[in-house]
């Protein structure tokens, strides 16, 4: 490309009022951002930040963006503009929360106008502008690409477009609640604010975040075509004229299924929905004014620890041992876990080999394997190519072959001790002598398991949570004798699957099913002295579970819950033939699997003692877990039973709510 690299201001006059301080100030040389203007006169930005794999918008970057951008708005060679990333997986991560975070209330007002004012300048620019995506564009990222004419993505798989903020307790506060109705409409836009997903870049064109999708080599091509073209005309979107009963709807429906605990996704509801029909200073200001507020809230600070805390374990490295690489594994067992474990390590691009008895039960695997990936190549989460990719790694065997090969072997099948050794026995005369043997037993001892092979010390528990394609959660159990290399092997392996591990001791029920099981019977228990299924599941939704302890109760099965509790209090139950959902009768009744209504009853007026009862028990074992060394630390703690069970995130989990709370001597 033939360049001309700028890196002074040529003229410097009439800020707009806020960017004032900005402006006066002098030539900032550039550290962040690359500007070349070429001889068609395209402006080409590149944000690359040094000496980090990431982009993120902080004061430093926003005003060193600003200060190219008067660059541009002065010399009359600019026709275009375009914005990119030099990062392999990041066109911009968002904010930089981490500064946020240990900024004064007052900073970050001062942020939030200074981002807002940035972005604006940009959408400004009189000239077509082009933001190319490559890599993850989220939050702040995806909003100054609001802030240009045309957004184009790369097909590539780390490509993935959304607005995140209302998960973390804020909202789009840098012109996404004001920009993004006028783009896809105010129904679009609430979606994907309050649900704060994020789009792969086939579903990010499909929803209308990105007008064209390109492999990552022919972006620069395309950018450069359409700087050519004129800028295209925003589409008016009817419905946002009727945003007001758009949010009446859309409010009643939040606030149903979050019974008022997410403050966030409402105000979003709010400032979307009227944004969407006033002039762009004004919908800005709202933005404003609505995430000042909820960044003040103990809630949000908690759900960004959180974030954090999880950022962490996904990408920290075991502290000794070297992990290993694992391209091929076994999956013993095609029932629910090891359809669901073998296909998320297909999607992972992991070879697997699913194993089991019999070939009607490996049929039956690969359906429900196949009625996943269906699933989500309809959903638009995996192109067709990813499908039959992910499909294509799978093979099967219902006889004993040879896995010599193979550096992981996860063993998913009945939950029977006796099977079990009997499988491991098996199996240790099979592999080499360096595979790592893993279980994925709810509540089998593992070390009983590692008595059986010759190598007790490349064994481990991986436990996966069931839908294994959809739990973010890997416990991974560890016996004293456990290879460093082989833990390290198993977190490598577990974050290469983009699965949260955390690393616990064998001990009955793990770490999670621990913590949940006096809660559970603590809830049966109040069950039997009188209070209703439904108001022991309604305190509990109201705390933020996401589902009642009676009806997952049910889910679990009452014979699995006899099995991992070890206790006779629903025999009765049991001999009846109830056992849960998948009988049709358990605490509640179920035809089709679906529920049957409850017949009607006095509800009680508070749930408040129940919700303390069951809340303060939960708090407790994990209390009790910390002490007995079963997990590394709180946090860990914490995040696994945010992960594991849905422990509601804005009380960050058991240990902060106890000390938060003061229901338990921290
Ligand atoms: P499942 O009954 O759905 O599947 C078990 C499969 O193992 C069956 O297909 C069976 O034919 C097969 N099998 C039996 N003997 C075998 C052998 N010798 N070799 C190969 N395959 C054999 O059970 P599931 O729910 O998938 O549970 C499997 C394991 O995962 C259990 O240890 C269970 O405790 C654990 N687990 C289950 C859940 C859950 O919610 N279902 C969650 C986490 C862990």
């Amino acid at each position: 490309m033939k360049t001309l690299l700028l890196d002074r201001p040529s003229v410097i006059h009439d800020p707009p009022h806020v960017l004032e301080d900005i402006i006066h100030g002098h030539s900032i040389p550039p550290k962040h951002f690359k500007l070349e203007i070429d001889y068609d006169g395209i402006a080409w930005m590149t944000f690359d930040s040094p000496k980090s794999s990431v982009n993120v918008w902080n004061e430093e970057t926003l005003r060193e963006f600003n200060h190219h951008l008067e660059i541009i708005e002065h010399d009359t060679r600019v026709k275009a503009f375009v914005l990119r990333s030099a990062k392999d997986r990041i066109f911009v991560a968002g904010a930089d929360l981490k500064a946020i975070r240990s900024m004064p209330h007052a900073r970050v007002n001062d942020l939030i106008w200074l981002g807002q004012a940035v972005f604006d300048r940009l959408a400004r620019l009189r000239m077509p502008k082009i933001a190319a995506i490559h890599g993850a564009c989220m939050g702040g990222g995806f909003e100054v690409t609001l802030a240009c004419d045309w957004r184009i993505a790369s097909d590539h798989d780390s490509t993935k477009i959304g607005l995140p903020e209302t998960q973390l307790g804020i909202l789009p506060a840098w012109g996404g609640s004001t920009r993004l109705p006028r783009l896809i409409g105010v129904r679009k836009a609430l979606d994907l604010i309050t649900s704060g997903k994020l789009l792969n870049a086939s579903a990010a064109k499909h929803a209308g975040l990105v007008s064209h999708v390109v492999a990552p080599e022919h972006l620069e091509t395309l950018a450069r075509r359409l700087a050519r073209e004129k800028r295209p005309v925003m589409r008016i979107h009817l419905e946002n004229l009727f945003s007001p009963i758009i949010r009446h709807f859309a409010k009643k429906k939040a606030l149903a299924k979050t019974r008022g605990l997410y403050p966030s996704i409402i105000k979003a509801i709010e400032v979307v929905t009227q944004a969407a029909h006033v002039e762009i200073d004004d919908g800005l200001f709202l933005e404003h004014e609505a995430v000042a507020e909820l960044i003040k809230s103990r809630d949000t600070s908690r759900l960004i620890d959180l974030f954090f805390k999880r950022d962490e374990a996904n990408k920290r490295p075991a502290l000794v041992g070297t992990a290993i690489p694992i391209h091929d594994a076994v999956v013993v067992g095609a029932g629910v876990m090891g359809a669901g474990i073998a296909h998320t390590l297909a999607s992972r691009g992991v070879r697997v080999l699913m194993t089991d008895v019999t070939n009607d039960s490996l049929a039956r695997g690969l359906e429900r394997i196949h009625g996943l990936v269906s699933d989500a190549a309809r959903r638009r989460l995996v192109s067709k190519v990813q499908a039959r990719d992910t499909i294509d790694r799978i093979s099967t065997a219902c006889t004993p072959v040879p896995l010599t090969r193979h550096h992981l072997v996860i063993e998913a099948a009945t939950e029977s001790i006796e099977l079990k050794k009997k499988i491991f026995a098996d199996l240790a005369a099979r592999v080499s002598s360096d595979t790592i043997l893993a279980t994925n037993t709810s509540a089998l001892s593992v070390a009983e398991l590692a008595k059986t092979v010759p190598h007790p010390e490349r064994v481990i528990g991986l436990h996966f949570f069931n839908p294994a394609h959809r739990m973010p959660l890997v416990e991974i159990i560890t016996l004293p004798e456990t290879a460093p290399d082989v833990i390290a092997t198993a977190i490598a392996f577990v974050q290469k699957l983009g699965k949260t591990p955390i690393v616990v001791k064998d001990s009955p029920g793990f770490l999670v099913n621990r913590i949940l099981v006096p809660y559970l019977m603590e809830a049966v228990h109040l069950h039997q002295s009188g209070i209703s299924v439904h108001d022991i599941d309604e305190a509990m939704l109201e705390f933020g579970m996401p589902m009642g302890p009676m009806r997952l109760l049910d889910e679990i099965g009452l014979d699995v819950a006899t099995h991992v509790a070890k206790t006779d209090a629903f025999d009765p139950m049991l001999a009846a033939g109830h056992l849960g959902k998948k009988s049709g009768q358990g605490f509640y009744r179920y035809e089709n699997g679906k529920e049957i209504a409850p017949e009607a009853h006095e509800k009680l007026p508070s749930h408040e003692s129940i919700q303390s009862k069951l809340a303060l028990l939960l708090s407790q074992e994990a209390m009790k877990c910390l002490k007995e060394g079963i997990a590394r630390n709180a946090d860990d703690i914490d995040l696994a039973m945010v992960l594991g069970t849905g422990y509601p995130p804005f009380r960050g989990g058991p240990i902060t709510f106890a000390r938060d709370t003061g229901i338990i001597d921290y």
